[in-house]
């Protein structure tokens, strides 16, 4: 099997990162099966077009690692791949469809429209659908409004009282009876189709072979089968996924959360290699416990039989800060701190590094252990390069005493400030420790703990003596004597 995906988005804001699972599924599913993946870019609904928005998305796939075999920019068989460049492609099954019996004008006038939905309202009907009003007009009566030039949207005809099904690769056959289905509009007044008709006419054309959509298509989906079988078409593999919602919610991702669109997961400092592999489980798994999957590895495994066949699926945001954790743990210390640079660079951040390459490469490598998104870069390295607010309560806490914090700060001090700048390693500094707290009987988790706090204003910082070592002697004997 050959098989040929798209992905439609359309530019109507940033990029879902719900987008971007599919993108991947897609993906994923026509590098399995040797075939192409698509991009068409499905800019009919001009009241919700965001100018810009169309780019912006091109250019997100790509950061996410993905590339297209046809599509934008670079074209292919069946450009082009813009919906609103190929509008008279539209139009022109739009009048095959009338031709054929599938669809209808209608010349109804948005008030008239209105009304009917009034009155439906009013009748407390469970939904709103439009009356069929022109599908008894006459031929003559058709013929003069379209010489009078009166406004016209195109509809599909729905028979009365038949049985459609839809066979979905993922949740099986699922059979409509079209008394529930609405009239739909293919073709608008203006010459723009809705989706129902131009994402249907693409999908043939483009030969399509397998269309892996939201869930939220699929009530749409007799119109789509009924399209297909008046224009005498085979339709292509359809495969509705889950769409995400929040962990323990039923609610679509929020902004209140965290981030929605696929560029503000960038933003906050993910990694694209975390975010695929923790996409990967966004709907699918593989049936066994491996979870760190390179993308060649999941193009291997994916299949649309471990889909989950539910309508939502939850977006674990704690379990995607492990992925990146990990990935970023994976990371050589150079290689990490390139990326937090060109991650600044790219957000415009200004990150509190001191500009010492060897110095930042440390910190960096001090941090790498509790980082899980470039984000927190700045908070966790502050205190390396400027003095930390210490407070009192935070410092004795650990003795629940004035005097023994007093006590063991000074014995710190004093030890610390009789070793010489070449002794100043990391090694000495942690034999010089607990030489003091031997001596004195100190628990190693009240004085390192208070020395800590001292040092950095923190209860959870690297190794204690890490930090010694990078903030030298002048700068560590300092911040003792400003807690004491
Ligand atoms: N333009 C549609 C969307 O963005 C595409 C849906 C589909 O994949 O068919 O939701």
């Amino acid at each position: 099997m050959i098989a040929r995906t798209r992905i439609a988005p359309s530019p109507t804001g940033e990029l879902h990162i719900g987008h971007m699972r599919t993108i991947l599924y897609d993906y994923a599913f026509a590098k399995k099966y040797n075939g192409q993946f698509i991009v068409r870019i499905e800019d009919t609904d001009r009241n919700r077009f965001v100018e810009g928005a169309a780019d912006r998305t091109l250019q997100i796939i790509k950061d996410y690692g993905f590339s297209w075999d046809e599509g934008p920019g670079i074209g292919g068989p069946y450009e082009p791949y813009v919906q609103t460049q190929r509008l008279e492609i539209y139009k022109k099954y739009a009048l095959e469809l009338i031709e054929k019996g599938g669809a209808y004008y209608c010349f109804c006038t948005p008030e008239r429209l209105d009304q009917v939905r009034a009155e439906q309202q009013a009748q407390h009907l469970p939904k709103t659908c439009y009356d069929k009003h022109c599908r008894n007009l006459s031929k003559e009566e058709v013929e003069k409004n379209l010489k009078d030039g009166v406004p016209y949207v195109i509809r599909i005809k729905i028979p009365a009282n038949e049985t459609v099904v839809l066979h979905d690769a993922i949740h099986g056959d699922i059979s409509f009876n079209t008394n529930d289905v609405d009239d739909m509009i293919l073709l608008k007044s203006d010459g723009i189709p809705t989706y129902h008709l131009a994402a249907m006419v693409d999908d043939h054309l483009m030969k399509i072979t397998h269309v892996l959509r939201g869930i939220d298509w699929m009530p749409s989906s007799p119109v789509h089968v009924l399209i297909y079988k008046f224009l005498g078409w085979d339709m292509p593999i359809i495969a509705h996924l889950p769409n995400l919602k929040e962990k323990g919610s039923a609610a679509k991702l929020s902004k209140r959360q965290g981030a929605v669109a696929a560029v503000d997961f960038l933003q906050e400092g993910y990694l694209v290699e975390a975010l695929v592999n923790f996409l990967m489980f966004v709907g699918w798994n593989p049936g066994t416990e491996k979870e760190i999957y390179t993308l060649d590895e999941f193009i291997n495994d994916f299949s649309l039989e471990r889909i989950q066949k539910t309508d939502l699926v939850a977006f674990d945001r704690d379990k995607l800060l492990w992925f990146n954790g990990y990935y970023i743990r994976n990371l050589s210390d150079d290689v990490l701190f390139d990326k937090i640079k060109a991650w600044a660079k790219r957000f415009e951040i200004k990150l509190n590094f001191s500009g010492d390459d060897k110095i930042d490469i440390k910190v960096v490598a001090l941090i790498k252990e509790r980082l899980k998104k470039f984000s927190e870069v700045n908070d966790l390295i502050s205190y390396f390069y400027s003095k930390p607010e210490v407070k009192k309560e935070m410092l004795i806490s650990y003795t629940k005493s004035e005097e023994r914090t007093k006590e063991i700060l000074n014995n710190f001090y004093n030890t610390l400030e009789i070793t010489q700048k070449e002794n100043w390693t990391r090694d000495n500094l942690e034999k010089v420790c607990h030489d003091l707290i031997t001596k004195y009987e100190y628990s190693p988790k009240e004085a390192f703990m208070t020395l800590r706090v001292a040092l950095s204003g923190q209860t959870a910082t690297p190794h204690i003596f890490d930090i010694l070592e990078v903030l030298g002697r002048e700068e560590s004997l300092d911040r003792i004597k400003s807690a004491l």
